[in-house]
C-alpha cells in the first residue's frame, strides 16, 4: 500500500479537493477541463501560426532566390552579349504565314452541256432567240419546236 503515498503536495490537494462540497468538486473539474481546451485550442494556434509562418517565410526565400536567379540569368545574357557583341536573338515571332493555297485549284474547264448550235441562234420564223435547251435538243434530235412560233427548227435548213 506504499503507492497510495504518492506526494505530499498531491495528497494535500486531493485531501483538500475532498473536503469540499460536490458542487465546489464539480466546478473545479469544469475549470481544468475549460482551461484544458484553452490550452489546446492555444497550442493548435500557435503551431497554426507558426506552420504559416514558416510557409510564408519559405515562400519569400524561393520568390527572392528566383528572383536573384533570373537577375543573374540577366545579367550573364547581358554580359555575354555585351562581350561578344552578338546581337541578342529576338524571340522568333509568329511567323505569319501567308496562306498559300495548298489545293491550286486547277480551273477544270466546266463540261458545257450547251451544244453549239451550229451557227444557229435565233428562229427564221419569228426571230426569237433559240434557247439552249432547245439547241441541245436541236443538237441532240436534229430538230425542235421553236417555243415561241412553233416552227420546226432542222438543223439543215435554218439561216442563221
Ligand atoms: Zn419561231
Amino acid at each position: 500500500m506504499s503507492d497510495i503515498y504518492i506526494d505530499p503536495y498531491w495528497q494535500a490537494l486531493t485531501e483538500w479537493f475532498s473536503g469540499i462540497p460536490l458542487l465546489g468538486q464539480i466546478l473545479i473539474i469544469a475549470g481544468a477541463v475549460g482551461i484544458l481546451i484553452l490550452i489546446v485550442i492555444g497550442v493548435y494556434y500557435l503551431i497554426k501560426g507558426v506552420a504559416y509562418l514558416i510557409y510564408y517565410l519559405f515562400k519569400g526565400i524561393y520568390y527572392l532566390l528566383k528572383a536573384i536567379a533570373k537577375g543573374i540569368y540577366k545579367l550573364f545574357e547581358a554580359l555575354y552579349y555585351g562581350i561578344t557583341g552578338k546581337e541578342k536573338p529576338r524571340k522568333p515571332e509568329r511567323v505569319v504565314s501567308v496562306e498559300e493555297n495548298p489545293i491550286i485549284r486547277e480551273k477544270t474547264p466546266e463540261i458545257i452541256t450547251q451544244v453549239e448550235p451550229q451557227g444557229i441562234s435565233f428562229c427564221s420564223e419569228c426571230g426569237s432567240k433559240i434557247s439552249d435547251s432547245m439547241a441541245t435538243q436541236l443538237n441532240a434530235k436534229g430538230q425542235v419546236f421553236c417555243i415561241h412560233c412553233g416552227l420546226s427548227i432542222e438543223a439543215i435548213n435554218i439561216h442563221s
